[in-house]
């Protein structure tokens, strides 16, 4: 996917959370087309080993979005910052509801504040899915009702309308993407990596949590990398929010089914566990039409995508 319209090579670029699975592909990314990056990680989830490819490259701080003068400190010069550090586990966020809230709301007033006083030039922030709740309708669009159901849900909204209200109260440009269910090289954890471990243990039998009937459009990491570098540089992508999810809306029975055949030999057995998980959303699926506005569109294919995690898998000890 080219937003066509980059040019990142004199930018001077905050990325919190720029350790973990998605910000340390961005990091790649940014230092690839000539920015100078700065990540701010504290490495609760995130691994400074995600930025081996770029660690002569990228300025790290080790710090917690939380602590103010950290966050003033790595702001001051940037041009752009990315905020993506974040509890990014819906358990977590139901086990640890305050802490979920601390991290994803304050935090991101504290990178706001930090941003405004820097006089940075844009703000992009990760927001999630999770902010439409359990879905009345698919495809979803950025105008469904917003009625998160979990804590993580409600603390990224909260995080979002924050940014657009420091955007019109503060002059600075906000913009967030509510990212759906990204997948690829770096995340050990979810669906995919969950499968990839069964099958490893056991290449003759797959069980899915729940029906196997729930269906995600599923996005490669650098799809939504892709995106976020829209938002952080094109001229209409201020003031609101964006989707970006996969476009290819996918069962978890097919994708285990998928994920065995072209992996596995043994034609394992894939079978449900039988009751929906609590909670769980049976349609989750992506209405892309305002990104693909700013020229973004999705490419990876699936089983390209699973190829590259496949691959990651097997070389890594995590
Ligand atoms: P991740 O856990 O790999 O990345 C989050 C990073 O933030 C980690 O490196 C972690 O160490 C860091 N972090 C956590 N708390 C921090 C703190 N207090 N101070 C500083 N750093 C802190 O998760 P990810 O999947 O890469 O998610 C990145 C962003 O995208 C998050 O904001 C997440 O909510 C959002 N998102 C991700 C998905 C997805 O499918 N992966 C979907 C929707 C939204």
């Amino acid at each position: 996917m080219e937003s066509g319209q980059v040019d990142l090579s004199d930018a001077s670029v905050l990325v919190t959370g720029g350790a973990g699975f998605i910000g340390s592909h961005l990091a790649e990314y940014l230092v690839d087309r000539g920015a100078a990056v700065t990540v701010l990680d504290d490495l609760s989830a995130g691994d400074r080993r995600n930025l081996d490819a770029v660690a002569d490259a990228v300025e790290f701080v080790e710090g917690d979005v939380r602590d103010r003068e950290t966050v003033s400190t790595a702001t001051a010069g940037q041009d752009l910052v990315f905020h993506l550090a974040a509890n990014a586990h819906v358990p977590t966020s139901v086990e640890e509801p305050r802490h979920d809230f601390e991290v994803n709301a304050t935090g991101t007033q504290a990178v706001l504040k930090a941003g405004v006083d820097a006089d940075v030039d844009r703000i992009v922030l990760a927001s999630s899915a999770a902010v439409y709740g359990p879905p009345q309708s698919v495809p979803i669009a950025e105008s469904h009702p917003l009625d998160p159901v979990s804590p993580y849900g409600a603390s990224k909204l909260a995080a979002e309308k924050l940014g657009f209200a420091y955007g019109e109260t503060y002059d600075i440009d906000v913009s967030a993407l509510r990212i759906f269910n990204t997948y690829g090289p770096r995340q050990p954890r979810y669906v995919m990596y969950d499968f990839f471990r069964k099958l490893e243990a056991d290449p003759s039998e797959l069980a899915m949590l729940g029906s196997g009937e729930q269906v995600r459009t599923f996005v490669y990491v650098s799809d939504t990398v892709a995106a976020l570098v829209a938002l952080g540089t094109h001229p209409d992508a201020v003031g609101r929010p964006f989707n970006v999810g996969g476009t290819e809306p996918t069962s978890i029975r097919e994708l285990a089914e998928l994920m065995a055949e072209r992996f596995y030999d043994g034609e394992p057995n894939v079978r449900a566990t039988g009751d929906p998980k609590a909670g769980d959303i049976e349609r989750l699926v992506t209405d892309n039409s305002r990104i693909r506005e700013l020229g973004v569109e999705p490419t990876v294919p699936l089983e390209t995508g699973l190829d590259r995690l496949y691959e990651w898998f097997v070389d890594t000890e995590v």
